[in-house]
């Protein structure tokens, strides 16, 4: 499909990924309509800030914005915010909205991201949150406000550990649930993960791991039921006046079921973004094929959903055939108490991983992974200009021995 000023390009999914799609469209050159689809009410906004700043009060709204207003309007979109979409039909090129309205699309950008897993039968008990939108960030917030709040975080992720830094730093109790063993081991591997829980240890936050919720207990208050405290399967109860349920997220994609794309835990795609002629994806639901791994994956992480914002819409633009393919070394960070943590490509539970610069005990250093010889990650805590010196290697495949071998700065 060649696209020209006569041509619609639905973009669905009104957040990072889909914004970075409809500023990429414009930029380079299409000037036909955009019709940008987003569930939510709000102007585009970021994420990251929710469990950092925005929680702690240390920033306002103003500052978690995607975009000026400015910027969205010199975009010239058709924009329908607080509608979700509720059906694509590929072979059709239609799109079906909330509100009963039909856009017929040339070419479409599906960004629907994710939203977070909850805890069976926990649903409208006051005081259990998840973490996603700006209204969760608010209901949490109001919920830890007034003094001190025993809270607990069930799983040990990122976003997990986050609220946990975050409410410990506004003088909460705060104990971590974690079914693994060590926390985040899958991601980082035992090491790693052992250090990620002593980050909490030294700032006063307990951490149970290696023991699964059992059930939330509650008591009848008026309008319902509120939370008194987590039941652990050891039998232990952990007294609490807020969860937050941090265990992990699924792919937005219900609303494509019929839709004729192929949707397995995310939107399967090509190397290209494509996930049908005319139709690519991009950010947290995306499930491409990664020439560089030679294998599907799926990212939840910032910088990949704007990166891949900007190259579905490039691919969708240039067409299948001529489009370049999408092989990025990924990278995340997290921000937990004073510490910045950073991870660059692809660590593996069972790499092998070295220390290059500082110490895991100081919980400043740069740690490096290995699989079969070859360089897969480096991870960093508080070390971000030493880490940023092996970005280099891991884009060449390069071994461990050669990055090893770089002199630290
Ligand atoms: C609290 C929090 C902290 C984070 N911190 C970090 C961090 O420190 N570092 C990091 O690397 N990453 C972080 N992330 C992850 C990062 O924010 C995500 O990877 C990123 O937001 C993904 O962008 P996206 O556009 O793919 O999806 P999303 O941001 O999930 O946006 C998808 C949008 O699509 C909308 N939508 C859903 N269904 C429909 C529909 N049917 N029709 C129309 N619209 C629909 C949703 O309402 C949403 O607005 C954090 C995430 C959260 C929640």
């Amino acid at each position: 499909m060649v696209f020209d000023t006569h041509s619609t390009i639905a973009v669905v999914g009104a957040s990072l990924a889909g914004l970075r799609a409809a500023e990429t469209l414009r930029a380079d050159g299409y000037g036909g309509r955009i019709v940008l689809v987003g569930a939510e009410a709000h102007e585009p906004y970021d994420r990251p800030p929710l469990s950092k700043q925005l929680l702690a009060g240390t920033w306002g709204l103003d500052r978690v914005r995607l975009r000026e207003p400015e910027k969205i309007d010199a975009l010239g979109l058709d924009l329908r915010l607080g509608h979700a979409a509720t059906a694509l039909d590929v072979d059709g090129h239609t799109l079906e909205l909330d509100d009963g309205a039909t856009v017929t699309f040339d070419g479409a950008v599906v960004a629907t991201g994710a939203h977070p897993r909850t805890l069976a039968g926990t649903e409208g008990v006051q005081g259990v949150h998840t973490l996603r939108t700006l209204e969760d960030c608010f209901a949490l917030g109001a919920d830890v406000a007034g003094a001190a709040t025993r809270l607990v975080v069930v799983g040990a992720g990122f976003i997990g550990s986050e609220v946990a830094a975050t409410c410990r730093g506004l003088g909460h109790h705060v104990t971590v649930v974690e079914a693994l063993p060590v926390p985040l081991s899958r991601v980082l591997g035992d090491r790693l993960g052992a250090t990620c829980a002593a980050l909490h240890a030294d700032h006063g936050v307990e951490v149970r791991a290696g023991v699964g919720v059992a059930r939330l207990e509650t008591a009848a208050v008026p309008g319902g039921e509120r939370l008194t405290g987590v039941a652990l399967v050891d039998g232990s109860v952990i007294a609490a006046d807020v969860v937050v349920v941090g265990v992990g997220v699924v792919p937005t994609t219900d609303w494509l079921a019929g839709s004729g794309l192929d949707v397995d835990n995310g939107v399967r795609a090509d190397a290209t973004l494509h996930a049908a002629d005319d139709v690519v994806v991009a950010g947290d639901l995306a499930r491409w094929f990664d020439e560089r791994l030679g294998a599907e994956i799926r990212i939840e992480h910032w910088t990949n959903a704007a990166e891949q914002g900007v190259a579905a819409a490039r691919s969708l633009l240039a067409g299948r055939r001529g489009a370049g393919s999408f092989s990025p070394v990924p990278y995340f960070w997290s921000d937990q108490y004073d510490t910045k943590i950073q991870v660059i490509g692809h660590p593996h539970p069972d790499d092998e991983v070295v220390v290059v610069d500082g110490s895991l005990e100081e919980r400043r250093f740069v740690a490096l992974y290995g699989r079969r010889a070859v360089l897969t990650a480096a991870v960093g805590f508080s070390r971000p200009r030493q880490l940023m010196g092996y970005r280099p290697f891991l884009e060449a495949q390069a071994t461990l021995d050669e990055a090893r071998a770089r002199r630290p700065d």
